[in-house]
C-alpha cells in the first residue's frame, strides 16, 4: 500500500508522543530527526522534507504547543495540518468552461497511464451528467490510436481519431469543431508521450495548445516514478504550463513521495489519483484525507464515498435496521462480502478505517474462486442454520463441506470470518462507527 513504510513510521512516533504531558524542545529536535528520516525515505523531494521540518519545528516548540495542557496532541495535530497544507489544503476540483465544450489536454511521459487516465477521466465526468469525447492524438504510435479505441468502446464514450498519418494539431482543431457541431460538453485530447521529456514533444504540444487553447493541460505522472515524477512535473510545467496533476498507480507499492512533493515543487496541485488499472479507479485528490490515511486516522469520507457508489441505498438502510436489531445472518454476510468487493480489494476498503491494522488485513481479500466457494458453503446450509450458524455441529459441518465441494476447514474459516464481521459490525455500532453506518444508509 502507498505510504506504508512512511505511515508506519510517523504513526508510531505519533503514539508516542501523543500522549506525554511535557515536551521540551528537546523532544521536539529528537522526533523532527526521525520525521526528516522518514520522510526521506519516502522519496520526498529533499527541499521539500528541510522546509516542512522548519515549518512544523518552528510551531511544535512555540506556545501554541509547549504552553498547552495537551502538547503531544498538539504536536499531532500540528503535523497532520501541515501534511495537509503541504499538499494543497484545499482539493483542487476539475473546472469547466462557461462555453462548452471544455476541453482538456492530457500530457505526460509514456507509460505513465496518459491514455488509461483520459478513459478514467470520461468516465468519471459522464457519472457527473457530462457528454464526453475522447481523442486520439498520439500519431506516433498506431497501437496509441487503437488503445484509446479500446477504452472508448470498454466505456461506451465515442473516440474522435484520424489515424495515424495527420499532424496531432489539425486532428486537435477538428475534434473540437466535431464536439461542438456535435454538442459534447467535454473534449479529452489523449497526446503523443515519450520515454523523456523532449524538445520536440514540447513543441507538439505547445502547437496543440496555441490551436485548441484547453481550457485545463492535466499532466499525468506516474507515482512509482518517485522524484521522477516530480522532475517531469517541473520540466512540463515550466516548459508548456500545466493546470493540475494526476498521478497514478496510487494503488502500487510506491512510497508516495510525489503526492507528498509535487504540489510544493511545482505550484500546480494534484487533482486526481488513480487508484487501479480499472476505468473506474480514479479518484479526486483530498489533501486532508491523504494526510489523515498517512497518520493512521483513517479516511472515513474516503469510504463512505466509495459505499454510497457500490451500495443500494435501500438495502443499506435495510442492513442497517437488522445490524442495529442483531439480525444479521450468513445471507446478509454473503450479500456483504459481494458488496464490499465492488468498492475494490477488502483489504484497500477497510484499512481506511480508523484504528485498523494494515499488517493484519493482509489475507484478508477474496478472490472470485474464494467468493463462490464462499457461496457453495452458505447455499448448502438450511435458512435456520444461516440465520443462526451457531445451531451448526460437528456432522452438519461435514455434510455441508460435501455438499459445497470443500472441506469442514473451509466451513469452519468462514463460520470464523462471520464471527468476526459480527464483532465489527458491534463495534461499529459503537460511537467510532456511527458515521460509518450513517455513510452506509446514505
Ligand atoms: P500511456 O503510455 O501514458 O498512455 O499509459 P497507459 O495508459 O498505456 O498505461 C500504462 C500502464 O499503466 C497500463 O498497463 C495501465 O493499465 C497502467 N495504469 C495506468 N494507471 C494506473 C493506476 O492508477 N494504477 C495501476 N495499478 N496501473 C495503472
Amino acid at each position: 500500500m502507498v505510504f506504508e513504510g512512511l505511515s508506519e513510521k510517523l504513526q508510531n512516533l505519533m503514539k508516542k508522543i501523543k500522549g506525554q504531558a511535557r515536551i521540551t524542545e528537546k523532544d521536539v529536535k529528537e522526533m523532527m530527526r526521525e520525521v526528516k528520516l522518514a520522510l526521506l525515505e519516502a522519496d520526498v523531494n529533499f527541499k521539500v522534507v528541510k522546509e516542512f521540518i522548519n515549518t512544523i519545528s518552528e510551531r511544535a516548540v512555540g506556545s501554541e504547543v509547549l504552553e498547552s495542557l495537551t502538547p503531544g496532541q498538539q504536536v499531532v495535530k500540528i503535523v497532520h495540518e501541515e501534511l495537509i497544507r503541504l499538499m494543497g489544503s484545499t482539493p483542487a476540483k476539475i473546472t469547466f468552461s462557461p462555453a462548452p465544450p471544455t476541453v482538456y489536454m492530457m500530457v505526460g511521459l509514456q507509460g505513465s497511464g496518459k491514455t488509461t487516465t483520459s478513459g478514467k477521466l470520461a468516465n468519471l465526468l459522464r457519472k457527473d451528467g457530462k457528454k464526453p469525447l475522447l481523442v486520439a492524438c498520439d500519431v506516433y504510435r498506431p497501437a496509441a490510436v487503437k488503445q484509446l479505441q479500446v477504452v472508448g468502446s470498454q466505456l461506451n464514450i465515442p473516440v474522435f481519431e484520424m489515424g495515424t498519418g495527420q499532424d496531432p494539431v489539425d486532428i486537435a482543431r477538428k475534434a473540437v469543431e466535431h464536439a461542438k457541431s456535435m454538442q459534447f460538453d467535454v473534449v479529452i485530447i489523449d497526446t503523443a508521450g515519450r520515454l523523456h521529456v523532449d524538445a520536440e514533444l514540447m513543441e507538439e504540444l505547445k502547437r496543440i495548445k496555441q490551436s485548441v487553447k484547453p481550457h485545463e493541460i492535466l499532466l499525468v505522472v506516474d507515482a512509482m516514478t518517485g522524484q521522477d515524477a516530480v522532475n517531469v512535473a517541473g520540466s512540463f510545467n515550466d516548459q508548456l504550463g500545466i493546470d493540475g496533476i494526476i498521478l497514478t498507480k496510487l494503488d502500487g507499492d510506491t512510497r508516495g513521495g510525489a503526492a507528498l512533493s509535487t504540489k510544493a515543487v511545482t505550484g500546480k496541485p494534484i487533482k486526481f489519483v488513480g487508484m487501479g488499472e480499472k476505468l473506474n479507479d480514479l479518484e479526486p485528490f483530498y489533501p486532508d484525507r491523504m494526510a489523515s490515511r498517512i497518520l493512521g486516522m483513517g479516511d472515513v469520507l474516503s469510504l463512505i464515498e466509495k459505499a454510497q457508489e457500490a451500495f443500494d441505498e435501500k438495502k443499506a438502510l435495510e442492513l442497517e435496521k437488522k445490524m442495529r436489531s442483531q439480525q444479521f445472518t450468513l445471507d446478509d454476510f454473503l450479500e456483504q462480502m459481494q458488496q464490499l468487493k465492488k468498492m475494490g480489494p477488502l483489504s484497500q476498503v477497510l484499512s481506511m478505517l480508523p484504528g485498523m491494522d494494515a499488517k493484519a488485513l493482509k489475507g484478508i481479500d477474496m478472490d472470485d474462486k474464494q467468493m463462490a466457494r464462499t457461496l457453495a458453503i452458505i447455499q448448502s446450509m438450511t435458512p435456520q442454520e444461516r440465520a443462526n450458524p451457531s445451531i451448526l455441529n460437528a456432522s452438519r459441518r461435514q455434510r455441508i463441506a460435501r455438499g459445497s465441494g470443500t472441506s469442514v476447514t473451509d466451513v469452519n474459516r468462514l463460520l470464523k470470518q462471520f464471527e468476526e464481521v459480527q464483532k465489527m459490525i458491534k463495534a461499529l455500532q459503537g460511537k467510532k462507527g456511527s458515521r460509518w453506518m450513517k455513510g452506509l444508509g446514505g
